[in-house]
């Protein structure tokens, strides 16, 4: 399929990289690290070469998540999202953007999404799960009270917010203890991240805020696999659920949530997310470069689906939910116009 586009696409600035090299066996870093850092070279071969006219950019994991002090936090989110909105500006009907935000904060998430949107133009941003802050040993998640006023900016702003993976802290992977390759995305990451966005969900998060659109990646990090099962536990029993959310789980994740195709390119899992959340609402993605580009297009150009849900997952899905087809050249110019 031509016109594919992708939004789990990652980029790594000199701050972030070695975020990134325990991932791949050391034979294999020059070859991360040189994708990483590549924007406007091999990235746009691969594309061209697979049928992907456009790729959501964003910075890779954990990166901003990951540094304790709010300050820094701040300062290396601004300089990838400044870099990255360059890179942008060079090939805009090629590439758009995902804002890296300091989460350690919400005030400071908040201005900075709020900058990256209305004087970057980026269409949204990627938060690699939770973020640390003091000591860094403690997770903090965005259902808590203080990230509600956050939230209600992104709902205003109408952009999409991608909860994107990382590995729990040290402290919380004792399950893992001896079986460490069970970290990352072989199992951990899905974990960590549908965990969270259950939070998000059980807390009300989305009766406050109904027009909220979270994405979640890697087909939604098993949740439509479980989303009957977290609903009806003990259905003979006529108790009232414990969380505060007002209506069923399964009824926010089919409203307030769409899902990508990244890093997981089988069939089977896409036919279980499409009867889950429906073909409206999965859109194709990579995980470039944790992933190969071909990988994911040859198994999803040839997947046994129906052209008109090709082209919805493939391109009109991401298309509307990130308003491609409005300049963002143009966009910015309205929104700067109203200040
Ligand atoms: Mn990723």
């Amino acid at each position: 399929m031509q016109g594919k586009i992708a939004l789990e696409e990652h980029f790594a600035i000199p701050d972030t990289l070695l975020d990134s090299a325990g991932f791949v066996p050391a034979e294999y870093w020059p070859e991360l690290k040189g994708r990483l850092l590549d924007i406007q070279e091999r990235r746009l071969t691969e594309m061209d070469r697979h049928g992907i006219e456009m790729m959501i950019l964003s910075l890779n994991a954990p990166a901003v998540q990951a540094i304790p002090d709010r300050a820094m936090a701040l300062e290396i989110a601004r300089r990838a999202n400044d870099y990255l909105a360059e890179q942008v500006a060079k090939r805009p009907t090629r590439f758009q953007a995902f804002a890296a935000l300091p989460m350690q904060d919400p005030e400071l998430a908040t201005s900075e999404l709020e900058r990256c949107v209305k004087t970057l133009g980026f269409r949204g941003a990627l938060v690699n799960g939770f973020s640390q802050i003091a000591d860094g040993r403690a997770p903090i998640y965005y259902d808590l009270p203080q990230y509600w006023p956050f939230w209600a900016r992104v709902e205003q702003l109408g952009t999409p917010f991608y909860l994107h993976p990382r590995n729990p802290l040290p402290e919380d992977s004792r399950i893992y203890e001896g079986h460490s390759w069970l970290l990352g995305p072989t199992w951990a990451f899905g974990q960590e991240t549908a965990v969270h966005a259950l939070r998000l969900i059980g807390s009300g998060l989305f009766d406050a805020h109904p027009n909220l659109r979270i994405i979640v990646g890697h087909m939604g990090e098993g949740l439509p696999y479980s989303m009957w099962r977290i609903d009806h536990r003990n259905a003979w029993v006529k108790a009232p659920h414990k969380h505060k959310a007002k209506r069923k789980i399964r009824d926010y994740f089919n409203e307030n949530f769409y899902l990508t195709t990244s890093g997981n390119f089988r069939t089977q899992t896409l036919i279980d997310a499409m009867l889950e959340i429906g073909a409206d609402r999965i859109l194709f993605s990579v995980d470039w470069p944790f992933e190969n580009v071909d990988h994911a297009a040859d198994w999803f150009d040839a997947a046994s689906i129906s052209e008109t849900d090709r082209v919805k997952i493939g391109r009109d899905n991401a298309a509307r939910l990130f308003k491609l087809d409005r300049p963002v050249s143009a966009s910015v110019g309205i929104d700067q116009a109203a200040e």
